[in-house]
């Protein structure tokens, strides 16, 4: 394993991955990206437009129909993956080091997303070998029922920037343990990764055009892909305003779609919690990724007998954030992704102060040593949240946390369920009827009793309730979400 973990010293340039073939745009076109630490270039990647899109999906259609892959014996597809997580173990030093200048997330956290998708390859790899359909015989004497499962197609992935190598591959490890052929657009704020992924897996040896990877803007190229006639699924996981656009356009030729959108995911603490351990779950659960991560733990619901004791804690946990450059192993906070982010979290920021809220720490940009030219947000609690404030309702995506505080179980589970999102859910109890009566009453797709942020596990299903999305990633499920059924019904004569 190579732990090398030298900084790009100057930009890589990239090129996009079509039909085996690392291909620039038509046009030539380019578009960088800038380390959001310190302003510096990361990568220069393709500017794709429809007509490089339609490259994609035609080699991917021609990958599929071929049948090269999607009626390869199971054990080719699970070598394929099983050489794709090796690699990803083996290159992690590098991979990371990118990862971390593409998103501007500490090192050691890059390192620790590059090792949980090379667990989601193995995972799948191994659910490839162990695809079965049922045998239906006991309603009548004279005939057999089968169902068979077959891959549903040619897939288009779209994903984000704030996981961009762990969420891409809880698609398409899947995707390609099923059979299906794939064309993925990355955000391109973080495209450099997902082409060395495109890479990895066709080194591993999956066939020309089974995976390409296009780059450019979601508005032009994702838009395509989302409408295009040639496409059986779209895997879509960003903002669930995108994600509606993403779901009108896949109803041109009714499209299968799974959707993994936003949150604002409420980290219940109960009085018997164990207090100690809850407050590093709150901790965790809002400043992972400088708060960047669809299941963050944003509303913070305390119980009132201990709402200051557990703030105090909080907080001075909170004063141990060092920000600073990712690749600085001391760093344990990076900078948000880049302005326009930025200015959100600001704005939100304004919001909560204008609301009404009291920033108990943080509450604007940080500067320091190392900081100034960076997109360093202080990490920020605010007390004094009403569920019904904006902070408490819309996706902040930073680190801003929004403390309430609740009398009972009934109250806590009215204000766990008074959002639009259903993504996760924390209860922090020790009582096991306060943890199953939360647990079972809480609309979300997961979720966790005295943890949190623990989703990333292949084998467990994730995805999201109300407007968080539609459909499973991981597990069993995520499986089936790139498989058609068909029904065989033979009547013996
Ligand atoms: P985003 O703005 O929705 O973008 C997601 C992807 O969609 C990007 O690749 C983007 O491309 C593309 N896109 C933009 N407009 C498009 C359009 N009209 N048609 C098709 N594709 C389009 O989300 P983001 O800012 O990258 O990520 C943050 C959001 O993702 C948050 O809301 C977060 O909650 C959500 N998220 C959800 C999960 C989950 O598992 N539920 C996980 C992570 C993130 P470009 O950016 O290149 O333009
Ligand atoms: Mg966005």
């Amino acid at each position: 394993m190579t732990t090398e973990t030298k900084p790009t010293s100057e930009a890589t340039t990239y090129q996009m991955l079509i039909d085996g073939k690392r291909l620039p745009a038509k046009s030539g076109l380019t578009f960088e990206r800038l380390n959001p630490a310190n302003g510096e270039p990361v990568g220069t990647y393709p500017l794709a437009d429809t007509v490089d899109v339609d490259l994609a999906v035609a080699a991917a259609r021609r990958a599929f129909d071929s049948g090269t892959w999607s009626n390869a014996p199971a054990k080719q597809r699970h070598d394929v993956l099983r050489k794709v997580a090796d690699s990803l173990r083996a290159q992690i030093g590098p991979l990371a080091t990118m990862l971390a200048q593409e998103v501007g997330k500490p090192l050691n956290m890059a390192i620790g997303e590059i090792a949980m998708a090379a667990d989601v390859y193995e995972y799948f790899a191994g659910v490839a070998l162990d695809m079965r359909g049922e045998s239906i015989t006991q309603f009548v004497p004279d005939a057999v029922g089968l169902t068979v499962h077959e891959p549903v197609g040619v897939v288009g992935m779209i994903t984000p920037w704030n996981f961009p190598v762990l969420l891409v591959s809880w698609k398409l490890a899947p995707a390609l343990a099923a059979g299906c052929t794939v064309v993925a657009k990355p955000a391109q704020l973080t495209s450099g990764t997902t082409i060395e992924l495109g890479r990895i897996i066709q080194e591993a040896g999956a066939p020309n055009g089974v995976v390409n990877v296009v780059t450019g803007p979601g508005s032009k190229i994702g838009q395509h892909l989302a409408e295009h006639p040639m496409i059986d699924k779209i895997a879509f996981t960003g903002s669930t305003e995108v994600g509606k656009a993403v779901m009108r356009a896949a109803a041109s030729n009714v499209k299968k779609i799974s959707l993994e959108l936003g949150g604002k995911s409420p980290n219940i603490i109960f009085p018997d919690a164990n207090i100690d351990a809850a407050v590093v779950g709150a901790f965790f659960g809002i400043y992972l990724n400088a708060g960047q991560v669809c299941q963050a733990g944003s509303r913070l619901p305390i119980h009132e007998s201990i709402k200051d004791e557990f703030v105090e804690k909080l907080v001075n946990f909170t004063k141990t954030v060092k920000l600073g450059d990712p690749l600085d192993p001391t760093t344990t906070m990076g900078p948000v992704v880049d302005q326009n982010q930025f200015n959100t979290v600001e704005h939100y920021i304004e919001a909560g102060k204008q609301e009404g809220a009291r920033a108990l720490i943080g509450g604007s940009r940080a500067t320091g040593d190392g900081l100034a030219k960076g997109l360093f947000i202080q990490p920020t609690i605010f007390d004094g949240v009403r569920n019904d404030m904006t902070i408490a309702q819309e996706e902040i995506f930073g680190p801003v946390l929004s403390v309430m505080t609740f009398k009972d179980v009934d109250e806590a589970l009215q204000l766990a369920n008074d959002t639009m999102y259903g993504l996760a859910a924390a209860v922090w109890t020790r009582d096991i009827n306060t943890a199953l009566k939360m647990a079972k009453g809480i609309r979300a797709g997961t979720v966790w009793v005295n943890a949190y942020h623990t989703a990333g596990l292949p084998f467990m299903p994730y995805g999201g309730y109300k407007q968080s999305g539609i459909g499973r990633e991981l597990g069993r499920q995520g499986l089936e979400g790139y498989l058609e059924t068909k029904a065989i019904q033979i009547k013996l004569s």
